[in-house]
């Protein structure tokens, strides 16, 4: 099967996404390090997120992939470990504004449903269910109320910035704003996505949920 997992930021995708592939003995890909990846990558050539033409000629020499570490998957761009260099707020932030560029959004589709030809994964992002993968086997849609969301990510963001729980907040609600009103693969459920909102929930009971509505459909 393949099983993607959409919604924002906070909502809970990373740990259950790769929870939900563990047990499942499945292939997990998160989808927003590449993104980020190649918001890094900008960065580093000194690019402005909104040069259509630099990012296209950026992305034609730009190979990422994802290896096996021993605290999950790494991201290696160009033959270099990136994994911790792209979870800072400002990549997060820059990955939002080229996500929004098509050239990059044409780049990662073919790499992504590249990644997905053997099935066996879990896909998580903001567009797999209605764009990348729309003929996927299982789609969810996970969410959460924009507080706790917030609190998620200042936890996580913690050992890498010091950011307040208010900057935190401000930037997630940013971030969500961008992704959601673009005109290309909006952040949105797919019609077939099943909802769930994880505002009251541990990571082991949103997997739990998943698990029931996989294993009702075999
Ligand atoms: O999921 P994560 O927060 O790491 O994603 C970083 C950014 O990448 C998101 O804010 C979004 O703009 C973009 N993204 C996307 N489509 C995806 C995954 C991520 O546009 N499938």
């Amino acid at each position: 099967m393949l099983i993607t997992i959409d919604g924002p930021s906070g909502a809970g995708k990373t740990t259950t996404s790769r929870l939900l592939a563990d047990r499942l003995d499945y292939r997990y890909i998160d989808t927003g390090a590449l993104y980020r990846g190649v918001a890094l990558a900008a960065i580093w050539t000194g690019l402005t997120p909104d040069d259509d033409t630099a990012l296209e000629k950026l992305c034609s020499t730009l190979k990422m992939e994802f290896m096996p570490g021993e605290k999950g998957l790494r991201l290696i761009s160009n033959g270099s470990d990136v994994t911790d260099q792209i979870r800072t707020p400002e990549i997060s932030m820059f990955a939002s504004a080229v996500s929004a560029r098509p050239v990059v959004r044409h780049f990662l589709l073919d790499l992504q449903r590249r990644l997905g030809r053997e099935k066996k994964a879990v896909f998580e992002g903001r567009d797999m269910g209605t764009v990348v993968f729309p003929d996927a086997d299982v789609k969810f849609f996970l969410d959460a109320s924009p507080k706790i969301r917030a609190l998620r990510r200042y936890k996580e963001l913690k050992s890498v910035s010091s950011q307040t729980l208010d900057a935190v907040e401000r930037d997630m609600r940013r971030r969500d704003e961008n992704d959601s009103t673009r005109n290309l693969a909006p952040l949105k459920p797919a019609e077939d996505a099943i909802r769930i909102d994880s505002t009251d929930l541990s990571v082991e009971a949103v997997v739990d949920r998943m698990l029931t509505v996989i294993e009702n459909m075999v």
